[in-house]
């Protein structure tokens, strides 16, 4: 508020009197409309990694700790005895440092999707470095480019480059480009997240090593088997587990809200995620502290973030109107009927019928058996043997208008032969449609049909459009 007067004095309003704290301006205050297209044109990418070059382009930092910890874990289990006090040590410990990532490095900074007090924040920026994935701020940083940029080059683990790409071919080579502009000034003023980033080295050895064995060594005497399984191990599938958020999460399973990228919902992912496996809906709604929306889909991370409100650590938790995620899942039900809809003959519609008249259908009669019903005559030859209320029904009916017989004034026919009637459609009946006949010239079946907006005749936008007068335009 060093500036306090200026609501009163300002006349008009710019983006930067928007931005409260003008010392942390964001990056991408004036990021050009044209920012993604025009980057991938413009900006220079390394070349491709191939067979050839694949030496010269790894991040030998990456690849030494993600080899390492594999060889050396695996090798060292061989050697050593696993003692069921540090197996479960270890099964607690993976949980702990995977939730510093998904309650914490995700959830609490990338997505802001609640609020944390100093003790969980300071507990999660600790559990979060025993996990080895970068500091708050860098991980922060990619994965807001990921959201914002989803399957373009920009996404730093893009997930049109491949299942081992958005796992770990990403970190292992050299980044091709740099990851999409994306804002963290939020981050850069707190000061939690900058004393971790400092400190990152240092945290990661005591959490990510020297914890795990002392917990062991000095609890239950087991100092190599708490370095090998509680750290090396844990830390092998705290890895693999959050690397799947990438390359699993986007590439298995379903799209109930959003089919446009990538991102899935399943149970297999979040079942080694600690909840992160309801992908699409996360995409979707990013700043929501739930993956999971239901109470039975497991989301460990979901339920931890609540536990934290109840006990008065967290706060603000957010979540997105149910309204508006039932109207993202209706979509995508009414997209899949749509394709339904579309792999069925419908009947031929007005426009595509000749209109005869009343003598014209008289004397075609004659010759072919021709039946008018609600406005719409039908040939019914290939079906006179067919009826089964017999042939008779149909044969008396040639050449009449049998819209009241048909009608339940003989028989009230089923959806099914009104369907059936609509496909032998010939011709119209000039003037022969009645108005408030559409009820029964329309079968059952098209009677709520899925149709695009632009095939609706007098659709609601162009009304409104035309109307906007005294509207927001006007
Ligand atoms: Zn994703
Ligand atoms: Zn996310």
């Amino acid at each position: 508020m060093a500036n306090g007067n200026d609501h009163s004095t300002t006349k008009t309003t710019s983006t930067l009197d928007l931005i409260d704290n003008k010392d942390y301006l964001p990056v991408d205050t004036h990021i050009p409309d044209n920012y993604v297209s025009y980057t991938l044109k413009n900006q220079k990418a390394l070349p491709p990694v191939t067979l050839e070059n694949f030496w010269t382009e790894l991040n030998w930092l990456h690849v030494a700790i993600l080899g390492f910890t594999p060889i050396v874990g695996t090798v060292g289990a061989y050697f050593t005895r696993l003692r069921w006090e540090t197996a479960l040590w270890a099964v607690v410990y993976y949980y702990m440092t995977g939730l510093g990532i998904t309650a914490g490095y995700h959830r609490l900074w990338a997505h802001r999707s609640y609020n944390a007090s100093r003790p969980l924040q300071i507990a999660l920026a600790f559990l979060g470095a025993g996990a080895v994935e970068g500091s708050i701020k860098w991980w922060a940083r990619g994965h807001r480019a990921h959201h914002r940029y989803t399957d373009t080059d920009l996404d730093p683990y893009n997930a049109h480059k491949g299942l081992l790409w958005s796992h770990i071919g990403w970190m292992i080579v050299k980044p091709r480009r740099k990851p999409g502009v994306a804002d963290v000034s939020d981050l850069s003023k707190n000061d939690i997240v900058r004393w971790q980033h400092r400190h990152y080295l240092k945290l990661v050895v005591i959490m990510g090593v020297v914890l795990p064995t002392v917990v062991a060594g000095l609890g239950w005497g087991d100092w190599q088997g708490g370095y090998v399984y509680a750290g090396l191990l844990r830390l092998l599938f705290v890895h693999h587990s959050t690397f799947c958020v990438n390359s699993l999460a986007h590439w298995l399973g379903e799209a109930p809200f959003d089919d446009k990228h990538t991102p899935r919902d399943h149970l297999i992912t979040a079942l080694v995620t600690i909840g992160e496996g309801y992908h699409n809906f996360h995409h979707q709604f990013p700043m929501d502290y739930r993956n999971a929306i239901r109470w039975y889909q497991y989301d460990p991370t979901k339920w931890f973030i609540w536990v934290c409100k109840k006990v008065g650590l967290a706060s603000h938790l957010k979540t997105f109107p149910e309204n508006e995620v039932r109207k993202g899942q209706l979509t995508m039900h009414l997209k899949r009927l749509r394709e339904a809809q579309e792999t069925l003959s419908w009947p031929s519609d007005n426009s595509h019928l000749p209109v005869v008249n009343w003598e014209s259908y008289q004397a075609q009669a004659k010759t072919r058996p021709l039946i008018c019903i609600a406005g719409f005559i039908h040939d019914v030859s290939d079906f006179l043997d067919e009826h089964p209320g017999g042939r008779h029904l149909l044969t008396k009916n040639v050449g009449r208008d049998a819209t009241t017989a048909f009608f339940g004034g003989v028989y009230d026919h089923s959806n099914a032969a009104h369907n059936l009637l609509a496909m032998k459609r010939v011709g119209i009946l000039h003037g022969g449609a009645p108005h408030g006949l559409e009820d029964k010239m329309i079968p059952p079946s098209q009677r709520l049909r899925v149709a695009r907006y632009n095939e609706i005749g007098g659709s609601g936008y162009s009304s409104a459009a035309m109307s906007d007068g005294e509207g927001l335009l006007g």
